[in-house]
């Protein structure tokens, strides 16, 4: 049997750097994914210290995208077709596709829309040709990558010093390495994949729930000092918590105005007088 294991680094900056790419031969159970492979030892960046990660290349993920047309069949299905020409993604969105997909609605709308967008999420992409998946499964594999995603959020929470394994995240067929001049692009064979090694190549600080109470977005910081996934978000947030504040304090601060219009009628009357 082939396979490819492959390993990525995420660095402090951020950036996400390819350690090794290694194909086998063998059977997939009788590999420890928990030790080098090559030297037996705890997987260690030291030890891959060779081949494409001397040269430090940048390593970027894609996947192809494009439908022509997408319906619903029967109310439980979707059935499409695929575009001629595939777009790559990410082009230059800011939004990541984990993002889009993560906080899509599971109505049967919302899922056509995003089919309609991107296609399928586990056919590779095939010019032209046609596809067709239940609305259920769909829906499986959102719960199944918001776990993926709650999983590296709540890294966050570990004490500094806890030495957290790489995340390994098998090939699949079809995936592919697209070595170039400015670097190396790996190519994912279809969406899930693309989300998959999307979600494990994010800094872990940076995936974050909304802390709207009611909001279940996930989202991506930007910014650390983010909390909300929307403007829409932290204003409602922020009125709430104004009328939170009235709520509490309602007698003290009536009173407060109260004193301030006693104050304010007494100044009128003091200048109309001296005016005189
Ligand atoms: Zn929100």
């Amino acid at each position: 049997m082939y396979f490819i294991v492959y390993r990525i680094a995420r660095a402090a900056s951020g950036t996400v750097k390819l350690l090794a790419a290694d194909l086998f031969i063998q059977e997939t159970s009788q590999i420890d994914f928990s030790c080098c492979y090559y030297t037996g030892s705890r997987i260690d960046c030291s030890c891959m210290n060779y081949g494409l990660d001397t040269f430090g290349r940048p390593l970027r993920f894609s996947v192809l995208v494009g439908t022509e047309s997408a319906k619903l069949k029967g109310g439980d299905r979707i059935i499409g077709k695929w575009q001629p020409v595939p777009r790559e993604w990410p082009a230059s969105s800011v939004r990541t596709l984990s993002e889009e997909f993560l906080n899509c609605s599971t109505d049967a709308q919302s899922v056509l829309h995003f089919t309609a967008k991107y296609g399928p999420l586990s056919d590779p992409f095939r010019p032209a040709r046609s596809f067709e998946f239940a609305l259920a499964d769909w829906k499986e594999e959102q719960r199944k990558k918001a776990l993926w995603w709650d999983m590296f959020a709540q890294f966050v929470n570990l004490p500094k010093a806890t030495i957290i394994a790489p995340a390994i995240i098998e090939a699949v067929p079809r995936d592919q390495f697209q070595i170039g001049r400015t670097g190396l692009t790996f190519q994912c064979a279809n969406l899930l994949h693309f989300m998959s090694l999307e979600i494990a190549a994010l800094p872990v600080e940076r995936l974050r729930r909304c802390q709207r109470e009611g909001c279940t977005q996930r989202f991506v910081a930007h910014d650390l000092r983010e909390i909300y996934c929307s403007e829409l978000c932290k204003t409602k947030e922020r009125n709430r918590a104004k009328l939170r504040y009235w709520e509490a304090h309602k007698p003290e601060i009536l009173a407060e105005r109260k004193k301030e219009r006693l104050r304010a009628r007494r100044r009128k009357k003091n200048v109309t007088r001296k005016t005189r």
